[in-house]
């Protein structure tokens, strides 16, 4: 299986070789499940990345 990243926006996995949609914040790229995924990030990213880490 390839890395899979999780879509921080619904946490399915994701591959980012083949992901739907991409966007990059604070330095960061993420990946997204769905462009539906990317837009409620890109409305709010804080909500997404604020607990990164655990
Ligand atoms: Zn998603």
């Amino acid at each position: 299986m390839a890395n899979t990243v999780e879509c921080p926006v619904c946490g399915m996995q994701v591959d980012p070789d083949n992901a739907p949609a991409s966007d990059t914040y604070d330095d960061q790229t993420y990946v997204f499940s769905s462009t539906t995924c990317r837009d409620a990030f890109t409305e709010d990213p804080g909500r997404y990345v604020g607990n990164t880490g655990s």
